[in-house]
């Protein structure tokens, strides 16, 4: 892959070309093709509960989600290290916390760790209560925008749209300051559903994430901390770096690199 990040134009116009030769229309909002390395068809990945019971229900929801659509199935399962604010990622698993993380600016990151050029092998989901405890967050609507875009990120999708203004396109990965609609950003579309058939529509050679032994320790080892710092977060690629929705990219060599994507608070 290597920064087909960088020629964002070229990989639209390759992903037109394919929805031009094929049926079903393709989506295109991923100018990325990351994704979990499978073997086959749906692939199950697990989602580490490691928030507080206020947000519990939010992940289930997010879990059958994304769960509909025919590639996949998340289940979610104790997380290892309760709902500790440090939320390192581990190999395979897909952890998602919440905590009260200071006045960062963000309302949630979604991390995802890139081995060997495409494959994602661990991810991991952090929402800010500093802001969801405060009113103008802390709504039902904006809990089930944050939680579902977040998981959406960790299987690899992109944003459908960034712009916090215009009309909702009735998606989670779509960014608004409205997400109750109406329509609803609180829930996947259709388009997601078909950008997850077109990331998952090839097989691999092998499993991330069930990666385990050497393979896995390289994985970790070529992999940063989860450490919320534009200077781990690397280079911004899309979008912006304090406001709305921003995507960063830290290239650690060798095919591994860590992608960011960052939900700013308004
Ligand atoms: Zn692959
Ligand atoms: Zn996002």
């Amino acid at each position: 892959m290597r920064f087909r990040l960088m020629a964002a134009g070229v990989g639209a116009t390759a992903l037109i070309a394919t929805a031009l030769t094929s049926a079903p229309a393709q989506a295109n909002h991923a100018w990325s093709d990351y994704h979990w390395a499978r073997t086959s068809n749906p692939f199950a990945l697990k989602l580490d509960n490691n928030v507080t019971s206020g947000w519990s229900s939010y992940l289930s929801t997010a879990s059958s989600d994304w769960t509909k659509s025919d590639k996949l199935n998340t289940s979610v399962q104790s997380g290892s290290f309760g709902s500790k604010s440090t939320c390192s990622p581990t190999t395979g698993h897909v952890e998602v916390c919440n905590s009260t993380y200071g006045n960062t600016g963000w309302l949630g990151v979604a991390s995802i760790s890139i081995t060997t050029g495409d494959h994602i092998s661990r991810a991991y989901v952090k929402i800010n209560d500093t802001y969801f405890n405060q009113a103008q967050y802390n709504t039902v609507p904006y809990k089930h925008l944050v939680m579902c875009q977040e998981v959406g990120h960790t299987l690899g999708l992109d944003h459908q749209d960034t712009n916090q203004t215009n009309p909702n396109l009735g998606t989670c990965m779509d960014y608004t300051t409205n997400p109750a609609g109406p329509p609803s950003n609180e829930h996947p579309n259709s388009h997601d559903y078909a950008e997850l058939d077109t990331i998952y529509a090839h097989l691999d050679s092998f499993n991330t994430p069930t990666l385990v032994g050497a393979a896995a320790a390289e994985a970790d080892r070529a992999q940063g901390a989860s450490n919320e710092t534009p200077a781990a977060w690397g280079k911004l690629i899309e979008g912006s770096a304090s406001r709305g929705a921003g995507t960063f990219v830290r290239d650690l060599g060798n095919g591994n690199a860590t992608i960011t994507y960052v939900t700013w608070a308004q």
